[in-house]
């Protein structure tokens, strides 16, 4: 804290004071110092002032505070809140030579004494502002032995504090009436503004308000208080203390203020700095006071009109990419909302997260080389030991991209790359995400995960997503003004961020709102919506350069809706946010970086493109990274010349075939034709009297799942369902049960099976060609 003047100790001053005094006046001045020094040990000075915490946004205006421990609303002033206005109104009032003297002004107290003994008056005006202090520091009943008491407080201000200091405290104490304490409580809660902001007429209103702040109540009194902040100004007027015009202004000025709540922005962001910085009078955080009233008035707009499908709550949160600031932070969209539990801060409740992760298993795909945008994966029916996932609306599409993957949201192929990917190394990256779930539990976490089956938080999610805004960088939020940037870390590669954010941005998918394909007013963003399992919660997380906007919209008393989903319940909430806090934004978007490829690949595989394929595409990829093996969407085959019969290299004949080319279709994606009665090129049967066995593609039991332990209802009759993945060459197979023959079927056909017993039994497929599969599973009855 600055201070104005070399500051003495009292004791200094004392002996300066008593040079030309005669030797009894200078061991009496001693004795007093040697006083003071054993009083000052034995009682020491205690400024153990509670003060309310306020909470500031990024502009220092108070958002939100909290009542002092003694229920007090008396905010602590920052030292540049003083405004010189304020200072000088408040000085030529109370005590001119407040900087001069060493808290007792000894002019004064001989004139009011001689006021009090002569002409047996009170006279005010002997207090300097030192003595007010100690007396709102300790107070006492005003008798003459209080008051030595009380100038024994003020040498020791004097002696610890700076003048500057002492004015502070006198300005953080003075009283307004009521609860209220110090300037800057009552210029919040009067004026709605800072101290800073204060005019001449509002200065000198709060410096009249002390003398009687029970008869001078702003709100109940002001006539009286304009007359007598008036008299004041004519004194100021009479000493020239502020320009005339000025004066002549304030003394127009009507008083209409009267006392307001205290501030109550971000309610549930300011509970949670409240508890986090406890014992913080004054939390300087990064909210940005604009963005989040106008995220509050879009939210409870908005969830005025899903009031109406049962839908009650909603929360965002608004991270500032490059500050790594929060900007806004909306818990609920209605605080006070009690039948619906306003008070719930939906940033920090842990709910499923339907879709939303999908966005970041790909991108860490794209940086373990596994894919590309391009990548052709199958969407077909699939089971794993007994996990057979599911598209959101049952249907599958065969063979889809990976963009077209992401944007419709499909399951399967999702679970199909976690599984590639491992869900282990999945989990790990979230982890270092700062997933709170995946810290605790995330080794009981299976690969339903990737489809919502685990807990997330809309703050870990709305990060996550700002990672793929920063080059693939995470790093924590930054609450307060004080927090230097902390360390980040690459979750991702720069390449696989923009390959995602490129793809999120697309505006072919079917999770653009109704009504949206046409809007001229679509922002510029990435996102991805979800919708977790029984229409719980409805998200939409999106971002451009400069904001990343995580949107929930759910019940916080878990109740779904069959309405409620992500692109008709959150999204449209999140464009507006967009288009409100930033609309047109000039940042532009983000730069292809370095580490990026380009290359042709072909359009049936995703791979680069063979000499055979005809269907070609621009892909981007990574260099290095992205798997480089080539197109095998199709193979050659030799086949008699009448195509009845395929060839291999044992069986080929000197003559008479052809080498043609056949469609190389995954096994599980021939089922899919087959039940599906989608028609596809079949390879012929192969040659029947070829006598080689090829082990490769003997047929995959798909079901029962191996080692499995199946729980069958006895009385029931339960049967078990076999099924298996043969090879496209395969027209026919055969199931046994224990070695002893059961059926033989079309290949791809389903075929059931009772078991009679309990125990351990071995299932065996063999396909036309002779190669065969074991599965190993027991059974037991309920
Ligand atoms: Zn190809
Ligand atoms: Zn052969």
């Amino acid at each position: 804290m600055p201070t104005q003047k070399p500051k003495y100790k009292p004791s200094q001053r004392l002996l300066r004071y008593s040079k030309s005094l005669p030797g009894y006046t200078l061991y009496f001045v001693l004795v007093l110092c040697l006083t003071f020094i054993l009083l000052n040990s034995l009682y020491p000075l205690k400024v153990n002032i509670s003060y309310s915490p306020v909470i500031t946004a990024s502009d220092g205006s108070v958002i939100n505070a909290f009542l002092s421990r003694d229920d007090k609303w008396r905010m602590q002033l920052e030292p540049d809140e003083i405004s010189p206005v304020l200072k000088q109104a408040l000085l030529l009032k109370e005590d001119k030579y407040f900087y001069y003297h060493p808290g007792i002004n000894p002019f004064a107290i001989s004139r009011a004494f001689a006021n009090n003994i002569l002409q047996n008056k009170k006279t005010s005006g002997a207090s300097t502002i030192t003595m007010q202090v100690a007396r709102l520091l300790y107070p006492q009943q005003r008798t003459y032995a209080n008051k030595l008491y009380e100038m024994f407080r003020v040498l020791q201000l004097e002696w610890y504090y700076s003048k500057d200091e002492i004015l502070q405290l006198y300005l953080n104490l003075v009283p307004f009436g009521g609860n209220i304490e110090g300037v800057k409580a009552a210029s919040v809660l009067y004026f709605q503004q800072s101290p800073r902001q204060l005019n001449l007429a509002q200065a000198v209103t709060l410096t009249v308000i002390p003398n009687k702040p029970s008869s001078l109540r702003i709100g109940e009194q002001n006539e009286r208080i304009v007359a007598f902040r008036n008299k004041w100004l004519h004194y100021y007027q009479e000493q020239e203390a502020f320009p005339a015009s000025e004066i002549e202004d304030a003394l127009l000025e009507p008083l209409e203020a009267r006392r307001q709540e205290a501030p109550k922005v971000a309610p549930h962001f300011a509970y949670r700095m409240y508890r986090r910085y406890k014992n913080q009078p004054i939390i300087k955080t990064n909210l940005n006071r604009q963005v989040q009233e106008k995220v509050e008035q879009l939210a409870y707009n908005y969830m005025q009109r899903l009031r109406y499908q049962n839908i009650h709550n909603a929360a965002v949160l608004v991270i500032n990419n490059q500050t790594r600031a929060v900007e806004a932070y909306l818990g609920s969209a209605d605080f006070n909302d009690v039948a619906h539990h306003g008070q719930v801060d939906g940033i920090r409740a842990v709910r499923s997260p339907g879709s939303t992760l999908k966005p970041f298993l790909y991108a860490t795909a794209f940086d373990k080389g596994l894919l590309t945008p391009k990548s052709v994966i199958t969407d077909v029916p699939v089971d794993y030991a007994g996990y057979r996932p599911q598209n959101y609306f049952g249907n599958y599409n065969g063979n889809v991209t990976i963009e077209q993957a992401l944007a419709t949201s499909l399951n399967v192929p999702a679970v199909k790359v976690l599984d590639q990917l491992g869900v282990h190394t999945f989990v790990q990256k979230l982890k270092q995400a700062e997933f709170s779930q995946m810290k605790h539990m995330g080794n009981q976490l299976g690969l339903s995960l990737i489809l919502g089956g685990c807990d997330v938080k809309l703050e870990e999610l709305t990060l996550l997503y700002s990672a793929f805004a920063n080059q693939g960088r995470y790093s924590p939020i930054r609450w307060l003004q004080q927090d230097t940037t902390q360390e980040e870390m690459q979750l991702l590669s720069p390449a696989s961020a923009y390959m995602m954010s490129q793809i999120l941005t697309q505006l072919t998918r079917p999770d653009l709102p109704h009504n949206a394909h046409n809007s001229p007013n679509l922002p510029k963003i990435a996102w991805k919506t979800g919708t977790s399992y029984g229409r719980k919660d409805a998200w939409s997380i999106g971002y451009n350069k400069k904001y990343t906007v995580g949107v929930w919209v759910g019940n916080f008393s878990g109740e779904g809706v069959p309405e409620l989903n992500g692109t008709d319940s959150a999204t449209p909430l999140l464009f507006d946010i967009f288009n409100s806090i930033d609309y047109n934004s000039s940042d532009g978007w983000f730069q292809q970086p370095k580490g990026i490829g380009l290359r042709a690949v072909c359009a049936e595989s995703g791979n680069p493109a063979n000499s055979f394929c005809k269907n070609q595409v621009l892909d981007t990829f990574i260099p290095g990274i992205s798997s480089t093996q080539k197109c095998s969407h199709l193979k050659s085959i030799a086949v008699s010349e009448d195509h009845r019969y395929s060839y291999c290299t044992s069986c080929l004949p000197a003559s008479g075939f052809v080498q043609q080319l056949y469609p190389n279709h995954a096994p599980e994606l021939i089922t899919f034709y087959d039940s599906e009665k989608i028609p596809y090129q079949q390879i012929p049967a192969h040659n029947p009297t070829c006598s080689r066995i090829f082990k490769e593609h003997a047929p995959v039991i798909t079901s029962p799942a191996a080692g499995m332990e199946y729980l069958l209802e006895q009385e029931e009759r339960q049967q078990l369902m076999l099924h298996c993945n043969a090879h496209n060459e395969v027209k026919q197979i055969y199931w046994y049960i224990n070695d002893k023959f059961l059926r033989a079927t079309a290949s791809n056909e389903k075929v059931f099976f009772e078991p009679q017993r309990a125990g351990r039994y071995k299932i065996s497929c063999t396909d036309d060609q002779g190669r065969n599969t074991d599965t190993y599973i027991s059974v037991k009855f309920l």
